[in-house]
């Protein structure tokens, strides 16, 4: 029948409307910002560093590889290289960020430097209360502060950082079977006698 979603529609609207002066459960709004919704797993506002252990500074996961500073498409990410290395989580030695700034206030949210990330180490936090008075500085955000624990990222997405410790510790664990074959190939090498010289000719 001509018009009929549109009935139905406004029956849903009309529900809702007086079904909120009974019931909570009705209300699509909260009293803001004295009351907040909790937000959903997806929900992804701007980026933020991940790290392990207590020490932000030791701890960050990202190498500088710079992967997601050129897949940024408005180029806000602006990071420095160090010159010397530090341990990854493999152990393995690593350059690091000496700066790691992104301009939020040209951030657009899409998520690429996320994906295209081969470290686990930066990912989309949920925080969006970030307005300052500050024009120049107050939204461009530094390593400082673009480091938050492995902790926040279960807190704030729950599932995407239980699969990325998985991803993390399949990594791990690749990287130290294939230094403990080495190892053995190393010590069978140096067991094994050296073969005698040739006999010479005649
Ligand atoms: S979310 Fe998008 S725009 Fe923002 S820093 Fe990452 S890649 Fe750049
Ligand atoms: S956050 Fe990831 S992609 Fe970006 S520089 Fe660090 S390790 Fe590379």
């Amino acid at each position: 029948m001509l018009g009929e979603q549109i009935v139905k529609g406004m029956a849903v609207t009309a529900r809702n409307f007086f079904g909120s002066y009974v019931s909570k459960e009705r209300l699509t709004t909260v009293q803001y910002p004295e009351e907040r919704l909790v937000p959903k797993e997806n929900t992804r506002q701007f980026p933020f560093l991940v790290y392990d252990g207590d020490n932000w500074e030791k701890g960050l996961r990202c190498v500088a590889c710079q992967i997601c500073e050129k897949e940024c498409p408005p180029k806000c990410i602006y990071i420095v290289k160090s010159k010397d290395k530090k341990p990854d989580y493999k152990g393995q030695p690593q350059l690091y960020p000496l700066t790691f700034d992104i301009d939020i206030s040209v951030c657009m949210s899409c998520s690429i430097c996320v994906e295209v990330c081969p470290f686990e180490s930066i990912k989309m936090d949920t925080e969006f209360e970030l307005s300052t008075d500050d024009r120049f500085e107050g939204l461009l955000l530094h390593k400082q502060e673009l480091a938050k624990p492995n902790a926040h990222y279960h807190k704030v997405h729950a599932q995407d950082a239980k699969d990325s410790d998985a991803v993390l510790a399949a990594e791990t664990a690749k990287a130290e079977a294939k230094a403990k074959a080495a190892a053995e190939a190393k010590a069978k090498a140096a067991a094994t006698p050296a073969a005698p010289p040739p006999t010479p000719a005649g």
